[in-house]
C-alpha cells in the first residue's frame, strides 16, 4: 500500500513528497504514508503503528493529538479560519514568547522558520547597512537564497552543498565559517546567524564558552547576533537556548514548536532592533496569513502544557532513552556516540563525537544509520529518516515507550552487528 501510494505520489509530487527528507532517498527505501498520530504513535496506511520519534521535526513536543490543542484549534476553526485583521490572540502569543524569552520585547508572527530567519537577516540588514551575513557550515536556516550555502538537514542528505537555482550573487554576501572556530567578523558585517545547539548535522554542541566567545566578538564589530532557535526555542528550556546557555543574541527566529503543529514561526528582539521593520521602520516583511487564529490558538494551547516540570520531564525522558540506546550499541559491540545538550540528542556510529560539519558528515555517511533505520523501522520504531536529524522524545513519551524502544533497540543492533561483521 505504501509502494502504490508512493507510487501515486511520484506523478503528482516532485519525488512524491512535499519536503526532501521525506521521501527516504538517503535511507532507502519505500516511505510509510501516515493515516493518523496520537501520544508517541503514528499509524502507517497499512494500520502498522510505530513508536515516532520523527514528531514532526519537532513540533509535537507534546505528543500526538493531545486534546487541549485539538479543542482549541476545534473552538478556534468556528470562528473563521483567517481574517487579515489583528486578534486578541497574537498579542497573547506574542506576550507569552516576550514572557518566556529575556531580551525579546517585540515579535512579528510568521508562517515558517524560513520565514523567520529569511526576515532577521534583512532586518540585520537594515538596521546596520551592512550586507554581509556569516553563517557557520552544517547549520540549517530554512531555505532562503541567501542562507542555503552549506546547511545541513535536508541539503547535507541530498548531498549537495547548497542548491542549484540560487545565483551567485544571492550567496555573495554570505561568509560560511566552520563551526567551533571563532570566525573572522569586521565592520563590512551586518549580523552571525547559528544554531546555539546545532541540530541539523546531527547534534554538534558549541565547545564551552564559544556562543560567549561570539557575542562579544560581534559587540566588538558591530555585528548582529541572531539565534536561529527554531528547534531550540521552548524546548531546550522555556525561555529556549538563550537562557540555557545564559547567552543573549541580538535577534531571535523561531518555528517548531512554536506553532503546536500548525504553520507558524516568528521573529523577534529589542524594541530598539525590531523597530526597523515595517511599519514602524522601512525594513519590509508582511503576510497573508500571518498570525492565522487557528495557529495561535494551537500554539498557545500548546505552551500552556510547557511548564517548568514540562522540561524536566522532557529531560529525563531524553536522558532515559539516550543512555538506553547507548547501552544497545555497546551491547552489540557498534562504535556509536549520542552527543546531547539538554532533551536535544542525535546518534553518530562512530567512536568519537564531532566538532564541526566536516566531522560530522564523515561520521554520518558510513552507511551505518540506514541499517539502524530500517532495522528499527521493521520492528515499529520510527526514527528521521536521515542521518543528520535529532530524535525527538515528546512529553508523550512515558518511561514504558522509552524502555519497549530500548528493547528493540538491543535487538536491532544486534541484527546490524550480525550483518556488519
Ligand atoms: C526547521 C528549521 C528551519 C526552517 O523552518 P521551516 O519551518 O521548515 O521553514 C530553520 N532553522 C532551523 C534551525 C530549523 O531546524
Amino acid at each position: 500500500m505504501s509502494e502504490e501510494l508512493f507510487s501515486r505520489a511520484k506523478l503528482v509530487i516532485p519525488g512524491g513528497v512535499n519536503s526532501p527528507v521525506r521521501s527516504f532517498r538517503s535511507v532507502g527505501g519505500t516511505p510509510y504514508f501516515v493515516n493518523r498520530a496520537e501520544g508517541p504513535y503514528v499509524w502507517d496506511s497499512e494500520g502498522n503503528r510505530y513508536i515516532d520519534y520523527v514528531m514532526s521535526y519537532g513540533p509535537a513536543i507534546a505528543g500526538h493529538c493531545p486534546p487541549q490543542i485539538i479543542d482549541a484549534i476545534q473552538q478556534a476553526s468556528g470562528n473563521g479560519t483567517s481574517y487579515g485583521a489583528p486578534t486578541l490572540a497574537e498579542i497573547e502569543m506574542a506576550e507569552e514568547i516576550s514572557n518566556r524569552v529575556d531580551g525579546v520585547d517585540t515579535v512579528r508572527l510568521v508562517s515558517s522558520g524560513t520565514e523567520a530567519t529569511m526576515t532577521a537577516v534583512r532586518l540585520a540588514r537594515g538596521a546596520t547597512g551592512r550586507d554581509k551575513i556569516v553563517k557557520f557550515s552544517g547549520h540549517y536556516h530554512g531555505h532562503a537564497d541567501s542562507l542555503l550555502a552549506a546547511g545541513g538537514s535536508g541539503v547535507a542528505n541530498q548531498g549537495i552543498s547548497g542548491s542549484s537555482g540560487v545565483p551567485s550573487s544571492a550567496v555573495a554576501d554570505t561568509i560560511v565559517a566552520p563551526w567551533n572556530t571563532i570566525p573572522e567578523l569586521d565592520s563590512s558585517i551586518a549580523a552571525l546567524i547559528l544554531e546555539p545547539i546545532p541540530a541539523n548535522m546531527g547534534v554538534v554542541p558549541s565547545n564551552e564558552n564559544f556562543l560567549q566567545e561570539l557575542r562579544s566578538l560581534c559587540d566588538k564589530h558591530g555585528v548582529l547576533l541572531i539565534f536561529d532557535e527554531v528547534i531550540t526555542g521552548f524546548r531546550i528550556a522555556r525561555g529556549g537556548a538563550s537562557q540555557w546557555y545564559g547567552v543573549t543574541p541580538d535577534l531571535w527566529c523561531f518555528g517548531k514548536v512554536i506553532g503546536g503543529g500548525l504553520p507558524m514561526g516568528a521573529y523577534g528582539g529589542s524594541l530598539e532592533a525590531m523597530s526597523n521593520i515595517a511599519p514602524l521602520g522601512d525594513v519590509y516583511q508582511a503576510g497573508t496569513l500571518s498570525g492565522n487564529p487557528i495557529a495561535t490558538a494551537a500554539g498557545l494551547a500548546q505552551f500552556r502544557l510547557l511548564d517548568e516540570s514540562a522540561y524536566e520531564r522532557l529531560e529525563i525522558t531524553a536522558n532515559r532513552l539516550s543512555k538506553g540506546l547507548g547501552e544497545a550499541f555497546a551491547n552489540a559491540g557498534i562504535d556509536a556516540v549520542l552527543p546531547q545538550v539538554g532533551s536535544l540528542f542525535s546518534i553518530f556510529f562512530t567512536q568519537q563525537s564531532p566538532t564541526n560539519f566536516d566531522e560530522a558528515q564523515n561520521a554520518a555517511e558510513n552507511g551505518q544509520y540506514k541499517r539502524f533505520f530500517h532495522s528499527m523501522l521493521s520492528r515499529g520504531v520510527a526514527l528521521a529518516p536521515g542521518p543528520y536529524e535529532a530524535l525527538f522524545p515528546s512529553l508523550a513519551h512515558t518511561d514504558e515507550v522509552i524502555d519497549q524502544t530500548i528493547e528493540i533497540a538491543h535487538e536491532a543492533a544486534l541484527e546490524i552487528a550480525n550483518s556488519n561483521s
